[in-house]
C-alpha cells in the first residue's frame, strides 16, 4: 500500500520499455526525462540545425546559378529540424514526435524525426596508427568488460567493432552497461579508455590522436615500407647507397625493389629477415610492436640477416628508416663490412623529414552504426516496409543529428554516421541497455504521401520553431 501511494505521487515516463516512475523534481533513469510540477518534460532541447553559411568560409558550388534544384534533399540552406530532444515513439504504434513540413525553394519538404532506441547499434573505429594494438579478433574491454574486438587492419589504421546486441545485452548486465557506457561516451566524443586483450591500453576520442600504452600517436604512416620506396626512391638515389623501410606490414630494401633497379642501383647485398613477398619486399621481418614501423624493434640492426661480402662494400651508405620517418639511422660499412652509426647527411635528413611531412596527423574516427528498419518505422509511416523502399530509392534521404549518413544496401535501414559531423551531446541511452540516437527522415510531401506516411500529424516548421529550441549553427 505504501508503495503504491508513493507511486501515485509519481509520474510515469513511457518513452522507453524502462517505464520510470518519476518523483516531482527528479529525472528519469536515462537523465532525458523529468517529471517537472507533474509534467513529463523532455530535458534536452529540441535542436535545430542553422545551415547559414558563415562569413568568410569557403564553399565550393555544386552546379551553376542557372541551376534547377539539385535534388539534394536535406543540405539546403534552411534550418534543418534535428531529432536531438524530440523524444522517442516507444512503444512505436504512434507517430513520430514531429514530423514538420518545410518549403525548400518551392518544394513542400516533410522531415520526420525521432530519437531512436537502437538495441542493434555499436561503433566501428578507425585508429590511425601502425603499432601494433593486439591481434585481429582480440576482445576489446572497457572498465574489464568485453565491449567488441579487434578487426582486420586497414591502410595505415588499426580497427575496432564495438558494441553489438551480443555484449548490449548477450552478457551480463555489467557487460551490457560498460558497453552502452562506452559507445555512448564515443559517440558523444568523449574520451574512452579501453584495453586489448594481450595488447594495448587505448585512450581514444572521437577526432584525437589515439594514445597507445601512455604515448600519444602523432602521425599516420605515408604507406607501407614497398609505397615509401616508390614515393622517396628518385630522391635517395643520389645521396645513398641502400634504404631499409621498416614496416610491420612490407619492408622495403631499395636495390632489390623494382623502383631501385630501375634507377640502375648496385645491389647492395644487405639481407634482411622475414619472408620475401617480391623483390624488395619483405613480409613478417619481426614481430609486430609498438617500435619501428610497427614492430617490436628497437634497433634497427637486428632486422639485417647477412651482409653478402660479394656485394657490398667499405663505405657503403646505409639509411634504415620507419614509414612515418619519426625512427631514422644512418651506418657506413667499415672494412669489416660492419655497419658503423654516422652523423646524417643533409639531403638525407631532409628525405627523412619529408616522410613526416607526407604523413598525415594520426586520429581516431567514431562512426555510429545502427539498424532502423524495424518498429522505428512505424512512426514514420503505418506501412514500414514502405520507408524501407522509399530510402533504398533515394526518395527519402537519412540522416543523424542534421548529418548525412551512409545507408547500407541490402535489406533494413541501417545507417552509419561520423559522430564528429553531428551536435554535442547527440547521442542518449536508455537502461535497457540501448543507445538513443537521432534519426531524420526527408522527403518530398508527395513521396510521404506515397509511402503511406501519417499525413494527418504534419505540422508546419514555424510553429516548432516557436518552441524551446536550441539552435546550432553548422556551415552550409
Ligand atoms: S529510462 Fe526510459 S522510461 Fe525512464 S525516463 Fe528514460 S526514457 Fe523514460
Amino acid at each position: 500500500m505504501a508503495d503504491d501511494a508513493n507511486r501515485a505521487e509519481k509520474i510515469r515516463c513511457d518513452a522507453c520499455p524502462v517505464m520510470c516512475y518519476i518523483a516531482e523534481g527528479r529525472a528519469g533513469a536515462c537523465d532525458r526525462y523529468a517529471n517537472r510540477a507533474g509534467e513529463l518534460v523532455r530535458l534536452d532541447a529540441l535542436t535545430i540545425v542553422e545551415r547559414t553559411i558563415e562569413a568568410g568560409k569557403a564553399t565550393v558550388p555544386f552546379l551553376g546559378n542557372d541551376a534547377t534544384w539539385d535534388g539534394d534533399l536535406v543540405l539546403a540552406k534552411r534550418p534543418f529540424l534535428t531529432a536531438i530532444g524530440a523524444g522517442t515513439t516507444y512503444p512505436d504504434y504512434k507517430p513520430a514526435p514531429f514530423i514538420v513540413s518545410q518549403d525548400v525553394d518551392g518544394v513542400d519538404m516533410i522531415t520526420v524525426v525521432t530519437e531512436g532506441i537502437f538495441s542493434y547499434c555499436g561503433v566501428k573505429v578507425k585508429i590511425d596508427t601502425d603499432r601494433h594494438i593486439g591481434e585481429e579478433r582480440a576482445i576489446v574491454r572497457a572498465n574489464g568488460e568485453a565491449v567488441g574486438h579487434v578487426m582486420t587492419a586497414e591502410y595505415g589504421s588499426k580497427m575496432l567493432s564495438l558494441g553489438g546486441v551480443d555484449h548490449l545485452t548477450g552478457g551480463s548486465k555489467t557487460e551490457g552497461r560498460e558497453t552502452c557506457n562506452a559507445l555512448l561516451c564515443l559517440c558523444n566524443k568523449e574520451a574512452v579508455e579501453l584495453t586489448v586483450d594481450d595488447g594495448a591500453a587505448l585512450v581514444v576520442q572521437a577526432g584525437r590522436p589515439p594514445i597507445i600504452n601512455g604515448q600519444v600517436e602523432q602521425l599516420m604512416r605515408v604507406g607501407c615500407g614497398s609505397a615509401t620506396i616508390g614515393m622517396f626512391a628518385m630522391q635517395w638515389q643520389p645521396h645513398v647507397d641502400e634504404v631499409i623501410v621498416v614496416d610491420d606490414h612490407i619492408t622495403g630494401v631499395l636495390t632489390e625493389h623494382e623502383a631501385g633497379k630501375q634507377l640502375g642501383m648496385r645491389p647492395a647485398g644487405i639481407r634482411v629477415r622475414g619472408r620475401r613477398s617480391t623483390p624488395g619486399r619483405y613480409f613478417q621481418v619481426a614481430e609486430p610492436g609498438t617500435g619501428w614501423g610497427g614492430t617490436d624493434i628497437e634497433d634497427p640492426l637486428v632486422l639485417i640477416s647477412k651482409i653478402d661480402p660479394k656485394a657490398a662494400w667499405p663505405g657503403l651508405r646505409l639509411l634504415m628508416v620507419s614509414t612515418t620517418g619519426e625512427q631514422w639511422a644512418y651506418f657506413l660499412l667499415d672494412d669489416d663490412l660492419v655497419p658503423q652509426p654516422a652523423p646524417l647527411t643533409p639531403a638525407l635528413e631532409a628525405s627523412v623529414t619529408r616522410i613526416a611531412e607526407n604523413c598525415e596527423p594520426a586520429l581516431c574516427s567514431v562512426l555510429f552504426m545502427g539498424g532502423a528498419g524495424g518498429s522505428l518505422r512505424s512512426g514514420v509511416t503505418e506501412n514500414p516496409v514502405g520507408l524501407t523502399k522509399s530510402v533504398k530509392a533515394a526518395l527519402t534521404a537519412v540522416t543523424c543529428g542534421g548529418a548525412e549518413t551512409y545507408v547500407w544496401p541490402g535489406g533494413g535501414i541501417t545507417v552509419m554516421v561520423d559522430v564528429l559531423n553531428m551536435p554535442e551531446n547527440a547521442f542518449g541511452y536508455v537502461p535497457t541497455p540501448a543507445l538513443v540516437a537521432p534519426i531524420e527522415f526527408t522527403m518530398t510531401r508527395q513521396d510521404y504521401g506515397a509511402l503511406g506516411g501519417h499525413v494527418e500529424h504534419i505540422r508546419s516548421i514555424g510553429g516548432v520553431l516557436e518552441e524551446n529550441v536550441r539552435t546550432l549553427k553548422s556551415r552550409g
